[in-house]
C-alpha cells in the first residue's frame, strides 16, 4: 500500500493500517505535515456552527473525536474556553432553517441570541456521554462586561462553551506519524518524495532533494494529499475534479493587551460579512483568523496584506479601544481547506464532512482510493473508516482499534498536577525539576527519550535560544526527518510560530544541524538562506541581513 500526502488524515491512515500489520509506506512532496495540517486555527472542535448547515453527524462524530483526544492526546490536546460575543437577539433564526432545506446560502446575516442558544443545547446534547468538557452558559451584557470589559459594549449577551485546542498540531502529527512507525518494519515513510506519474510499474517518485526517479509497487494507492488531491490524481494520469478548496490565512501577534483582553478564551463571533472569525490566546502570542477565499492550488498560500487589513477590522469589532498594528504581527500562516467541489455554495458554507472516492488504479491493477475532505478533528475516526475500507478491499479484519488509543506522548501522560509532579520528580534528577517540566509540556511522555539523549553527553543551552539545548535540537535531527532547516523551525518546533528567530538563531541551528545531517559549510548558508527566504515569503517573517548570514558561514 502507498499513501500519497503526509498531512494528519494520511499520517493517521498509516497509523491505523501500521497497527493491522498492512505493508504500507507514506511519501509528501513535502516536509511532514506542511500542507493544510500545518495551516489550521489550532481548534479540535465539534463545529458548533455546522449545525446550521445540518451537518448532524459531523458535529457528532467531531465532537465524539474532541472528547476521546482530550484523553488519548492529553499533551497537545486541552480543553478550550470559547466565547461568542452577541449583537442581536433573532437574527438568523429563519435564514439557518432555510439553509438546511435548500443548502444555498442566503445573504449574510448575523446569528442572533435565540439561534446560538439553539445551537448550544444541541452541541451539550452531543456531549452528553464524554462529560468531557463542561455545559455551556449565557451572560447578559452586564455580566458579560463585568467578565471581560474589553469587549465591545454594545453587545447584548454572550454564549461560552468549551471546545479543545491543539497548541503544536505539527508535534502531534509527528507523535500518530511515530505510533506508526513504531508497529515495525512493514511502516515505512519518507518526506520529500513527490508521486509523479503512474506506469505498469507503479507509481513513479521523485525525490524533490537529490532529483532521483523510481516506480513504487503498490496494490492500493491513497491519495491524501488534500488540496492537492485533484493535482496528483491528474500526475498519476486519473483526472479528477472532486475538490473545490479555499484558502485561509491567520496572523500571530505578539499584543500584550489583546492577550489580557481574551481573558484566557478564544473569542469566537460573526464578522460583519457573516465570516466566523477568532482571537485565540495561544502559547503566549495571540492567533488570529481566518478567511475563506477561491485559491489556485498550483501557487502557494500567502497571508495577503488585504487579509490583515480584514483582521484588524475584526479585532476593533470585538475590542474596540485595543489598538493592533502590522508592527505586532511576528508570524503569517495560510493554507487551503481540502473541502469538495462546491458550485452554488458560499465558501463558508461547504460542507466539512469527508468522503472516500473509489476508482481502478489504471496502468496496473489494483485500486486507487481518493480521500475528499477531513478535518483535523476527525482524523482518527477518519482514519479508521479509511483503513476499514481498505482491509476490506484487501481480504483482511482489522486486528487492533485505535479507539481510546493514547498517541505518542500522551501514553501515561500525568493528567493531574499531583501526577505531573511525581512524573518530574522521576525524570527530573539529571535535568532538573524546570527543565523536565518544560520538556514533559513540549514532547509528552516522550520526554523520556529526550532526557536519555540529552543526558547521555556533556549538553548546553542554545546561544540565542535559552529554551532549547543543542543536544535536543540533535536529538530532533537525529530522530525525526528534518531535511531541511525550515522543518526544525516550523514543524519541530514552535520558534517560528511564537516569532522567536533571528538570524544569528538560524546560523547556530544550522551549526548544530550540519554535523548530525552531514552537511558542509556551503549547505549551511544554503539552509540558512533558504529558511530566510521560506519565512519571508510565506510567513511574513523578515530577518534582514541575509548577506550577512552567507558571509560569516562561507
Ligand atoms: C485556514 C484553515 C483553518 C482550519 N482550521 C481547522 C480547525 O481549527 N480545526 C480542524 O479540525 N480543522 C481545521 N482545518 C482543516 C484541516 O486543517 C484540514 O482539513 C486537514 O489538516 C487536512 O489534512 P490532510 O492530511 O487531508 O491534508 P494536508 O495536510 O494538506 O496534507 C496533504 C499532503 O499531501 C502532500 N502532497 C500533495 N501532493 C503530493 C504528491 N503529488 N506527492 C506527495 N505528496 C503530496 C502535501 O505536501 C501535503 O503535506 C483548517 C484548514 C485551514 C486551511
Amino acid at each position: 500500500m502507498l499513501i500519497i500526502g503526509a498531512g494528519i488524515n494520511g499520517i493517521a491512515t498509516f497509523r491505523d493500517l501500521a497497527m493491522q500489520g498492512v505493508d504500507v509506506a507514506i511519501i509528501d512532496k513535502g516536509d511532514y505535515v506542511s500542507g493544510a495540517s500545518s495551516a489550521s486555527s489550532h481548534m479540535i472542535h465539534g463545529g458548533v456552527r455546522y449545525l446550521e448547515n445540518g451537518e448532524f453527524r459531523l458535529v457528532k462524530e467531531s465532537v465524539e473525536e474532541r472528547n476521546s483526544l482530550l484523553k488519548i492526546a492529553p499533551h497537545y490536546v486541552k480543553p478550550l474556553k470559547t466565547t461568542i460575543p452577541i449583537y442581536s437577539t433573532f437574527s438568523g433564526v429563519l435564514s439557518a432553517p432555510m439553509r438546511f432545506l435548500t443548502h444555498r446560502q442566503g445573504a449574510a446575516q448575523e446569528r442572533g441570541a435565540l439561534l446560538i442558544k439553539i445551537g448550544m443545547m444541541l452541541y451539550d446534547s452531543f456531549s452528553r456521554d464524554g462529560g468531557a468538557v463542561p455545559r455551556h452558559e449565557f451572560l447578559g451584557r452586564k455580566a458579560s462586561l463585568r467578565l471581560l470589559p474589553r469587549l465591545n459594549p454594545g453587545l447584548k449577551y454572550t454564549a461560552t462553551y468549551y471546545d479543545a485546542s491543539m497548541h503544536d498540531p505539527e508535534r502531534l502529527a509527528l507523535d500518530v506519524l511515530a505510533d506508526g512507525l513504531a508497529a515495525g518494519a512493514h511502516a515505512r515513510s519518507a518526506n520529500y518524495i513527490e508521486a509523479i506519474g503512474m506506469d505498469a510499474a507503479g507509481v513513479r517518485l521523485r525525490n524533490a532533494v537529490t532529483g532521483a526517479e523510481f516506480s513504487f509497487e503498490a496494490d492500493i494507492v491513497v491519495n491524501t494529499s488534500g488540496p492537492w488531491t485533484d493535482l496528483t490524481n491528474t500526475a498519476l494520469g486519473q483526472t479528477s475534479t472532486y475538490m473545490g478548496g479555499t484558502k485561509g490565512s491567520h496572523i500571530v501577534l505578539d499584543n500584550r493587551e489583546l492577550l489580557a483582553a481574551t481573558g484566557g478564551r478564544e473569542i469566537f463571533f460573526e464578522h460583519k460579512d457573516g465570516r466566523i472569525v477568532l482571537i485565540f490566546p495561544l502559547a503566549g502570542r495571540v492567533l488570529i483568523g481566518t478567511t475563506d477565499l477561491e485559491h489556485d492550488m498550483t501557487q502557494p498560500a500567502r497571508c495577503t496584506e488585504a487579509e490583515v487589513d480584514y483582521f484588524f477590522d475584526l479585532v476593533k469589532h470585538v475590542f474596540p479601544d485595543v489598538a493592533v498594528d502590522r508592527s505586532q504581527i511576528v508570524f503569517r500562516f495560510a493554507g487551503v481547506r481540502p473541502l469538495p467541489r462546491h458550485d452554488d455554495e458560499a465558501p463558508g458554507f461547504v460542507s466539512r464532512d469527508y468522503r472516500i472516492e473509489s476508482r481502478p488504479l489504471g496502468a496496473r491493477p489494483g485500486t486507487l482510493l481518493s480521500l475528499v475532505g477531513g478535518k483535523w478533528t476527525t482524523f482518527r475516526a477518519l482514519a479508521e473508516h479509511l483503513s476499514g475500507d481498505i482491509l476490506t478491499l484487501l481480504g483482511r479484519t482489522r486486528v487492533v482499534s485505535t479507539a481510546g488509543l493514547p498517541i505518542g506522548g500522551g501514553r501515561n501522560f500525568p493528567a493531574t498536577d499531583a501526577a505531573r509532579r511525581v512524573w518530574i520528580a522521576a525524570n527530573g534528577d539529571e535535568v532538573g525539576a524546570s527543565r523536565a517540566d518544560q520538556l514533559l509540556t513540549r514532547y509528552g511522555t516522550r520526554a523520556v527519550d529526550v532526557i536519555d539523549f540529552i543526558t547521555a553527553e556533556p549538553d548546553a543551552a542554545l546561544e540565542h535560544h535559552a529554551d532549547y539545548s543543542r543536544r535536543e535540537i540533535e536529538f530532533l535531527a537525529a530522530t525525526e526527518s528534518v531535511v531541511h532547516l525550515t522543518d526544525l523551525v516550523l514543524r519541530r518546533t514552535s520558534m517560528a510560530f511564537r516569532g522567536e528567530l533571528s538570524l544569528a538563531l538560524l546560523e547556530e541551528l544550522a551549526g548544530v544541524l550540519a554535523p548530525v545531517l552531514g552537511w558542509d559549510s556551503a549547505r549551511r548558508v544554503l539552509e540558512v538562506d533558504l529558511a530566510v527566504g521560506v519565512l519571508s515569503d510565506l510567513n511574513g517573517v523578515d530577518l534582514s541581513g541575509v548577506g550577512e548570514a552567507s558571509a560569516s558561514l562561507a
